[in-house]
């Protein structure tokens, strides 16, 4: 147990003070669980403390509407994970009358929670004794053990969860996966970790034989996908059209009608598509074309245009129209924000 014991030490020198530690609350600690999946503290932290002053508590959380959540969310990414954060709202107060469940199994059944996160809520919140495997205690096992495994097979998932789990000190169990968490976090980076004043150096594999930029180790490589989109700013007068998208990552967001492809393509290639006579009943003009815009994601580069036209039609296919000034009220992209943030919409 000397590795937890000194992790433990580590972690009562150098936590973080953050609203969601030291504190019983599964409210705030499931909500920053959710946040926190695929996003740093320091982005996450504003978003955390918005929704707990619109939403002190769960039942507040549920009652909202699903725009309003995404909402919220906007900017954050990964917005399947407010969707389900959502519905788990609604579920824990329908059928456990807004208390949360305080059991793995049935944590673990909720909608958007992980073994990972049904590991942290059980242990933050009930210091019950089940470990966290998430991808800062992978790096730091792996460089401190010396595992080659890679993480991403199952035989690494196995190997990492059980190693996590015998170096567990169960009746310590909050604090001890709180402390791998935060010291793979501050101490033992990605990239240049601590290494010169890492109480765990005299004993650290990947430091002592100096291969820390070898672990962890991966099978697959992320394979990215290019997007081509083109969005029409379509205007008629005060009215502008949007669309809801209905699946991937942007499911329940809205965005301006769009012509994609996989390939990039022309202006006058697309001005001839039959994806644009089916999106312009009418002739319209076209009053300027933006530059293209690069959107990396995880596993996809959007490249994007904007284009602003005038149109006299009433209604554009799968599209509804507002008033210009009301389009601060719907969630979108990111992508989307960014690009309204500097122009005017003409
Ligand atoms: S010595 Fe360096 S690589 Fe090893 S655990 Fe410490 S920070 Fe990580």
């Amino acid at each position: 147990m000397y590795f937890s014991k000194q992790i433990i030490e580590w972690y009562f020198k150098n936590k973080r003070s953050l609203p969601w530690r030291n504190c019983s609350d599964t409210y705030k600690i499931w909500l920053s669980e959710i946040i926190l999946q695929q996003t740093r503290v320091q982005q996450g932290l504003p978003y955390f403390n918005s929704f707990i002053q619109k939403y002190p508590t769960i039942e507040l959380l549920a009652k909202a509407s699903e725009n309003e959540v995404l909402k919220l969310w906007q900017g954050l990414g990964y917005y399947s994970r407010a969707r389900n954060m959502h519905a788990t709202a609604k579920e824990i107060t329908e059928k456990y009358n807004g208390v949360f469940p305080n059991d793995y199994k049935n944590i673990l059944s909720l909608k958007g929670v992980g073994p990972y996160t049904a590991a942290a809520i059980c242990s933050f919140a009930y210091n019950l004794p089940y470990a966290v495997v998430d991808g800062n205690v992978t790096r730091v096992l792996s460089r401190f053990f010396g595992i080659q495994t890679p993480l991403d097979s199952s035989e690494g998932k196995k190997e990492f969860e059980q190693l996590a789990q015998e170096l567990l000190i169960e009746e310590k169990a909050a604090e001890n996966n709180q402390a791998i968490m935060e010291f793979g976090a501050l101490q033992c980076k990605p990239k240049s970790p601590n290494c010169k004043l890492c109480p765990l150096a005299d004993s650290c594999f990947a430091f002592n034989n100096k291969i820390i930029a070898e672990l962890p180790k991966k099978s697959k490589k992320l394979k990215i996908r290019k997007r081509y989109f083109e969005f029409f700013i379509i205007n008629n007068k005060d009215k502008i059209f949007i669309q809801k998208r209905k699946q991937g990552i942007w499911k329940g967001l809205y965005q301006f009608p769009l012509i994609e492809n996989t390939v990039k393509k022309s202006e006058s290639t697309i001005e001839k598509s039959k994806e644009w006579k089916s999106l312009f009943a009418e002739p319209i003009k076209i009053l300027k074309i933006s530059p293209t815009f690069k959107h990396q994601l995880t596993h996809q580069t959007i490249f994007a245009r904007f284009w602003h036209v005038k149109s006299k039609s009433e209604t554009i296919a799968e599209s509804k129209s507002i008033n210009k000034k009301e389009l601060k009220n719907y969630p979108i992209p990111r992508l989307l924000e960014k690009y309204l943030e500097n122009i005017r919409i003409i």
